[in-house]
């Protein structure tokens, strides 16, 4: 399924979720007259894809907010089609996400090799990089919204406990993202429902 989440008034561009079937990771769709920008595309189903259709005149740009495989599952799929590139946050990422351990996917037996094939240098995000559920993880801010990851997640959500992570690094990039985020910032995060950055950041403050 794929659903409507809001739209910003200022551009018209309008965000779009879609909940994969693979560990529920959320991706995003922001889409304005030229372009559609796909956050963290997991495993999507034809129902996504077919609804892509219609934007076939646009650019569509990927970003991913971390290495784990559930989070770019679809990527080289993705890459595959035309007018569509990724953006890139380091070459030491790009070979992360191409590597089974470092990705996780080795240990759940679904090897995912992601290749970032097709790449664009204009970036419209600001990247916060922000270590600590992973190595590679980022946060993405654009306007009000904060693409969160599994960095900016409910503590429900929230694992610091698997190969890559790191708990002193989580908590100084807890610090900087609060440092450099608005209250009233709304969070998509890669699982689960969307959430004030204030009452967040109160929650985490206990
Ligand atoms: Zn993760």
């Amino acid at each position: 399924m794929i659903e409507p989440l809001f739209c910003n008034l200022d551009d018209r561009s309008i965000v779009y979720r879609s909940v994969s079937d693979l560990f529920g990771v959320c991706t995003y769709f922001l889409v304005d007259q030229e372009k559609v920008i796909i956050v963290d595309p997991g495993r999507l189903s034809e129902e996504v894809y077919h609804w892509l259709e219609q934007f076939k005149a646009h650019k569509k740009i990927i970003y991913l907010t971390h290495e784990h495989f559930d989070h770019h599952y679809d990527v080289n799929k993705l890459l595959a089609f035309e007018n569509t590139a990724a953006f890139s946050i380091s070459i030491d990422f790009e070979q992360a996400i191409k590597c089974g351990r470092k990705n996780l996917s080795y240990y759940y037996n679904t090897p995912i090799e992601s290749v970032l094939s097709k790449q664009t240098e204009f970036n419209f995000f600001e990247i916060i990089v922000t270590p600590g559920h992973s190595k590679f993880s980022v946060c993405f801010m654009y306007k009000n919204m904060l693409f969160g990851g599994d960095t900016v997640i409910e503590k429900e959500n929230l694992v610091l406990k698997l190969p890559g992570s790191n708990k002193i690094d989580y908590k100084e990039s807890i610090d900087k993202i609060k440092n450099l985020t608005s209250k009233n910032t709304i969070v998509l995060p890669g699982h689960g429902n969307l959430f004030l950055f204030n009452n967040w950041f109160k929650i985490s403050n206990q």
